[in-house]
């Protein structure tokens, strides 16, 4: 069973599954031009997703040597099938920000000694971390040899009636890019706005503000007239500017718990991560699994490093192992 929805004249979303996860599905859309195709996002890498992907492009009779590819971003769920999907006469486009940090993952040693580093840094026991190291699989391409044109601020992809005008929105990855088109008023949001879900902001390491830029971009975006948002994942919808409104909102409300997570002395990020509440099921943060409590830590540090960035609270690092603290 596989999920064909078309959205507008000539554009389809497809359903492509995520074994195994909460997320259930990445959403592809599939543009059709006259002479050339665009399919934005591929899903991840994964033989049932490809499987899917492939009858999915059967039904509507594509034919991939005539159709280019676009990421919104780097993240596993939207690129990994891209070297399976290509063809000699496909290109590929996506941001230099994110293809640098995609070439980087698609080393699998540097992508697990990232992971284990970064669980250390942030807390995490040394058996977690080493779970950790053990669990980053193959759902990134297994190709090395992509090759990209870059698409930045107002790069314009025309597929038959279609511009769609690329828009740089730095947070979820620092270069995720939103494909927006005026005439239609739609926006083609990758996992910088999703409807039924707030898309994971994390951050891993010392430099960048991620949060501070997913709220800048944000209020980018609320400049926009769309009528219709296609994400990346879970249904279309309509309110782009109420749905802006309800994340940024969410945000500050994670703020401030972050910040009251605090009132007792420093803590690590993953400490802070066990403290903050969750939409998931759990009693005790030790039943939660290893990666799970991975991207909570990331997306605790996100909320950390915004109010390190502006003055509210100060990070120390101690034998290697990052703690947050009020002033
Ligand atoms: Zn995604």
């Amino acid at each position: 069973m596989h999920v064909i929805e078309q959205v507008k004249p000539k554009i389809f979303r497809l359903e492509i599954p995520i074994p195994n996860s909460p997320l259930k599905a990445t959403n592809a859309y599939l543009i059709k031009g006259e002479r050339r195709n665009l399919l934005v996002d591929t899903g991840i890498n994964r033989p049932e997703s490809l499987a899917t992907m492939q009858s999915c492009l059967a039904e509507l009779g594509v034919d991939m040597a005539d159709t280019d590819i676009f990421l919104t971003h780097m993240h596993p769920d939207h690129s990994g099938l891209i070297g399976k999907l290509r063809t000699e006469t496909t290109q590929l486009y996506a941001h230099p920000r994110d293809v640098e940090r995609l070439m980087l993952m698609l080393d699998s040693e540097n992508r697990k000694d990232w992971a284990y580093k970064v669980a250390r840094r942030n807390g995490f026991s040394e058996a977690e971390a080493v779970a950790m190291r053990g669990r980053r699989g193959s759902e990134f391409p297994e190709e090395t040899d992509l090759q990209f044109a870059f698409v930045t601020e107002g790069t314009v992809l025309t597929v038959g009636d279609y511009s769609f005008r690329c828009i740089e929105t730095p947070g979820h990855t620092p270069g995720h890019v939103c494909l927006y088109e005026p005439d239609h008023k739609l926006l083609l949001s990758g996992d910088h706005i999703l409807g039924d879900i707030s898309p994971n902001i994390t951050h891993y390491w010392g430099d960048g503000d991620p949060l501070g830029t997913f709220m800048e971009s944000l209020n980018k975006l609320a400049q926009l007239e769309v009528d219709l948002v296609l994400p990346g994942h879970r249904r279309p919808f309509l309110d782009c500017r109420g749905r802006i409104a309800e994340l940024a909102a969410h945000h500050r409300q994670r703020l401030d718990e972050a910040f009251a997570n605090l009132a007792d002395g420093a803590l690590t990020g993953y400490q802070v991560a066990a403290r903050m509440t969750w939409d998931m099921r759990f009693t005790t943060w030790d039943e939660v699994a290893v990666a799970q409590k991975f991207f909570a830590t990331g997306e605790a540090l996100s909320h950390l490093r915004y109010l390190e960035c502006r003055g509210a609270i100060i990070r120390e690092e101690r034998d290697e192992v990052v703690y947050y603290r009020r002033k």
